[in-house]
């Protein structure tokens, strides 16, 4: 965390009575990731948020403040959410298993552009559509046959939910095109999220062309819409890896004028990397013990508030933040120069927020900082579990 960030956490937990757990999001930590894409993609990519990775109404907020293109949401609940900061038309609704209620509350909050993930999908968005005397634009989501390996999460190549086989999709396509009440503008294939690598992610991007320069040839007509999905990864490990977003943005440039591609619409519904590295989850030590010779160090909260090192199995940066004036007694322990296990107060031994996890120090009454908790924290969490309390969700702008 920067030093401003710093500073801001040790201020909340100065003025906050009680046991301290809450998440922090650092919101000029989003200005400068939308900036940097700004900055650095070519101008046809328009930047849509992947609202799954952070539903916060005040983050939503704050990206149609920075004049993102849209949003992407993937249930009525995220529609909602969205609709109280962007208009129906900015918002494209994406997801296995839309509802038929869903599709309908979509346009009739004027959504203009649905992905379809399947025939039924096509099929029943067809015939809402038509009962409510409109069209729609859709993208049809491919499920690719090439995945990319060094991806944190594949998102295609294997039997998938997601989208239509592009072994299938010839096949398919005609019956979704002769759908009256749709018009097919463009395709959507997500192959990879969490990419670090920029040439895989070009890769992935050459690969989407030639399948869409395939398909147009076969039904002789051009599509003016290609939704790459999202992919760009964050640094979780700590590894020293960071996307190069200008190579990246160079390398589309040239590929999108080598394709002849240069006239279409690209789509990128970015998640974890606009919002990951904004967020923090701080919650206080209250314990710190030792079992059979490791430290276990006990927080307020646990994977109820922020499941995902448990879920994917990876530690994420600690910082340990030392606070002056707790009382303990004589006799307990704290960590010193070792690897602890830190978990959450939750009945279960499934709770844990790091593994084998090296400190160079902590005591009880310290604030464990979990970094990197932007996306995919509080809302991929099970909250309910154990009802504890909500962590509180403190937005500010650290610069
Ligand atoms: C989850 C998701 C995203 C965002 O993925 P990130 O890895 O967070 O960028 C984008 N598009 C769709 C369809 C998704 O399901």
């Amino acid at each position: 965390m920067t030093p401003d960030q710093e500073r801001i956490v040790r201020e909340i937990a100065a003025l906050r009575r009680g046991t301290l757990n809450f998440y922090l999001y650092d919101l000029a930590a989003i200005t400068a990731k939308v900036e940097a894409l700004r900055a650095t993609l070519p101008r046809q990519v328009h930047v849509y948020y992947a609202m799954k990775a952070n539903p916060h109404v005040g983050i939503v907020a704050h990206m149609k403040r920075l004049g993102v293109e849209g949003i992407e949401i993937a249930s009525s609940g995220e529609m909602s959410g969205a609709l109280t900061a962007f208009s129906g038309p900015e918002i494209i609704f994406t997801g296995p298993g839309k509802s038929p209620e869903e599709l309908h509350a979509a346009l009739q909050a004027g959504m203009e552009q649905i992905h379809v993930e399947s025939l039924m999908e096509a099929w029943r968005l067809s015939r809402i559509a038509g009962a409510l005397g409109r069209t729609v634009k859709v993208l049809v989501r491919i499920n690719p046959a090439f995945h990319i390996d060094e991806a944190q999460t594949r998102m295609g190549g294997d039997s998938m939910k997601f989208g239509i086989d592009e072994e299938q999709i010839e096949q398919l396509l005609p019956a979704i095109l002769q759908l009256p009440h749709l018009e097919v503008v463009g395709f959507h294939v997500f192959a990879a999220s969490g990419v670090l690598d920029y040439r895989l992610l070009l890769k992935n991007a050459e690969l989407v062309f030639e399948l869409v320069r395939r398909l147009e040839a076969r039904f002789e007509r051009s599509f003016p819409v290609i939704d790459l999905g999202g992919g760009i990864g964050v640094d979780y490990l700590g590894q020293g890896q960071h996307f190069d977003l200008a190579a990246f943005g160079r390398g589309l440039s040239d590929l999108l004028a080598s394709e002849g591609l240069a006239d279409r619409k690209l789509i990128f519904e970015l998640g974890r990397f606009l919002v990951g590295d904004c967020g923090f989850f701080v919650t206080e030590i209250l314990d710190i013990k030792t079992s059979r010779g490791v430290k276990q160090v006990v927080c307020a909260g646990g994977t109820n508030h922020f499941r995902r090192p448990a879920a994917l199995k990876i530690n994420h940066p600690v910082t340990i933040l030392h606070r002056d004036g707790i009382e303990r007694p004589q006799g307990v322990v704290a960590v010193d120069q070792e690897k602890v296990y830190i978990g959450g107060p939750l009945c279960t031994s499934a709770d844990k927020l790091a593994l084998d996890l090296y400190l160079e120090h902590a005591e009880i009454g310290d604030l464990a900082v979990f970094e990197l908790a932007g996306a995919y924290g509080l809302s991929m969490s099970a909250t309910p579990f154990l009802s504890h309390p909500l962590p509180e969700e403190i937005l500010v702008h650290a610069s």
